[in-house]
């Protein structure tokens, strides 16, 4: 039998498209070039309100990305093995879950990692992809990219959007089956 290609896979921005995702690049941008943060850190909702804004801006109008589908095929034919590893905050858990089964992509995953501490998004994922051993990891966020490559032994993929394609970088990829495609050596039909 031949062996399973074991992927990691984002949640935000890889599993599921989200449009509010296009707000974040000119942040990051803003925080790095103006208010001269040049550590990586993450923006962590502390009050009710802000959690309620949080919670708003990943609930509303996400689909499945574009290769969700391929995905599940990908898994059904046992090439890949899939690990979601999410840097959500513990409190969007819940809809994560409901989200997944929604759309029929719960069962889809060998495992399901969910930020339970709230740590820093980039060093979770940093973590369990050294647990898991996972050979590839898809990710949308360039900072957590720009993080993660080169720390361990998984090649990280990175899925851009349309105001950051033109940084280069080896291994981009417009959306997720483009990706998956580059993954498993298969052509589109
Ligand atoms: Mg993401």
């Amino acid at each position: 039998m031949k062996k399973k290609i074991r992927v990691g896979l984002d949640f935000d921005g890889v599993i599921a498209y989200n449009p509010f995702r296009l707000v974040r690049a000119p942040w990051a941008f803003l925080k790095n070039r103006f208010l001269g943060v040049k550590k990586l850190s993450f923006f962590y909702p502390k009050n009710r309100f802000e959690k309620m804004i949080w919670i708003m801006m990943h609930d509303s109008s996400i689909f499945p990305a574009k290769g969700a589908k391929f995905l599940r095929e990908l898994v059904n034919e046992d090439l890949v093995e899939a690990h979601l590893i999410s840097g959500r905050y513990s409190f969007l858990d819940c809809q994560l879950y409901t989200w997944l089964e929604r759309f029929g992509l719960r069962k889809i995953f060998r495992s399901i990692n969910i930020n339970e501490q709230d740590r820093q998004p980039h060093l979770f994922k940093e973590a369990v992809i050294k647990k898991l051993g996972v050979e590839f990891f898809i990710e949308d966020n360039w900072d957590i990219v720009d993080y993660l490559d080169g720390r361990s032994k998984a090649e990280i993929y990175w899925i851009y959007n349309i105001i950051d394609r033109f940084r280069p970088y080896e291994r981009k990829f417009p959306y997720l089956e483009k990706a998956l495609r580059s993954i498993t050596g298969s052509k589109s039909s």
